[in-house]
Parts: C-alpha cells; structure tokens; sequence
C-alpha cells in the first residue's frame, strides 16, 4: 500500500470507528494492566465479566498483593489459562509494591519485567495509560496489516515495525483501536465483509468478498 492510500485507509477507519477506544473495563493504569494480561487468549467481554468483582476484591496492586493467587484464582476461573494468570498476578502486584509504590511503570523495560507481561501488553499499556505511540499486534492487527496490504510481515515484530514506520506518528495511537475494531467486526479473520468496507478502495486484498444475497 502507498503512502497516500495508508492515508486514506486509516481516515476511513477513523470515520468507521469514531470513538475508538478498548472494550475493556479499567479505570486506571492498574486495572488497565491487570485486564490486558487477563485477556491473553481470552475475548475482551469474557474478562469484562470477571474483572467487576476482581476489582472490587483488589483496587489496586496492595490490595491485589494481598488477595494473592488463590484470591485471585477464586474470581478468574471461567478465563483461560486462569490458573497461570492468578499465578503473575499475585507476583505482579507484589513486585509493583515492591519496586513501584504500588504504580504502574510508564517505562517498557519495567512493564516487560513484570510476570504475564509481554511486548503486546506493554503497547497497549504504554499506549492507552501513558499516551505513547506504541503499536501492540493482536491477531486481529496482524491479519489486517497483511491482508490488506497496510504492512505486511511474516511475524509479530515485523508487523508491528513495519505499522509503526508507515503510520503517521499523529495517527498512530488511535489506528490501534481503529484495527482491532475494524478486525473485529467488519474485516473478520473467516469470511471479511468487504461489501460494507469503507476503507475498500484502499485495500489491496485481492480477494474482496461481495455481498451475499439478500444483503
Ligand atoms: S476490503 Fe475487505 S479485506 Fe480489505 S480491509 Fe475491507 S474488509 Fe478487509
């Protein structure tokens, strides 16, 4: 894709999803970070049901600390992988007081260090709490930078590189809600509604799908 059509592209997006914003609920950098590793291989509605009641059990990473692992467990069980995440939490939170304050580092290298948090976690952290221009790749961001001709790469980090050099620095933020929605609901990873695509004209999949019957 062209300069001018990643341009374009991503002003349709913009247009499409004019509120973008996560679907997961937090209300702080804390519960940002404790919902984001929560959502490792989890949709963003089914760890919006478990976090209401985690929350109100821990605040924040003292409180968290406190709950520790079978606390924790006792509220994310209906979550995948619910017994490695109670596991980095309860380690996360106690490393957080120990080294932090109890506050969320604004740093990669710190929010890297802590256990369940990966590359993907500390962009989105970094993005939405602390205003970066990080780019985090989810399954949905890397189908689209490739299926659409955005910014191909063969892995994660290649994508998330590639994104980062050909999105305007001013757009960078909110493109990735921009992607996970638009991945999510319109260019979906089975069967992509093209038809109803308003960023179509600059997309360069060579397989767009036209409307089924009816529609
Ligand atoms: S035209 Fe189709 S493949 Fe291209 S971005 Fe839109 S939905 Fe995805």
């Amino acid at each position: 894709m062209r300069p001018r059509a990643v341009r374009g592209f991503l002003a349709a997006l913009a247009a499409a999803w004019p509120e973008a914003a996560s679907e997961l609920h937090y209300t702080d950098p804390f519960t940002l970070l404790v919902a984001v590793v929560l959502s490792a291989q989890t949709t963003d509605a089914a760890v919006n049901k478990v976090t209401p009641g985690l929350f109100a059990a821990a605040p924040d990473a003292a409180a968290m600390a406190r709950l520790g692992e079978a606390g924790i467990g006792a509220h994310i069980r209906s979550l995948g992988l619910w017994q490695a995440k109670a596991r980095h939490l309860a380690e996360l939170a106690r490393l957080l007081v120990e080294r932090q304050g109890g506050a969320v580092p604004g740093a990669r290298a710190a929010l890297e260090a802590l256990p369940g948090v990966g590359r993907k976690t500390a962009n989105v952290v970094l993005n939405v709490a602390f205003g970066e221009a990080t780019m985090a790749v989810d399954t949905h961001v890397f189908r689209l930078a490739n299926r659409t001709g955005l910014a191909p790469g063969r892995t994660v980090r290649a994508v998330e590189d590639a994104l980062v050099a050909r999105i305007p620095r001013s757009m960078l933020r909110p493109a990735h809600h921009w992607l996970i929605l638009h991945g999510r609901y319109v260019c979906r990873a089975r069967r992509p509604e093209c038809w109803r695509c308003t960023a179509a004209r600059f997309c360069t999949f060579a397989e767009k799908a036209a409307a089924p019957a009816g529609k």
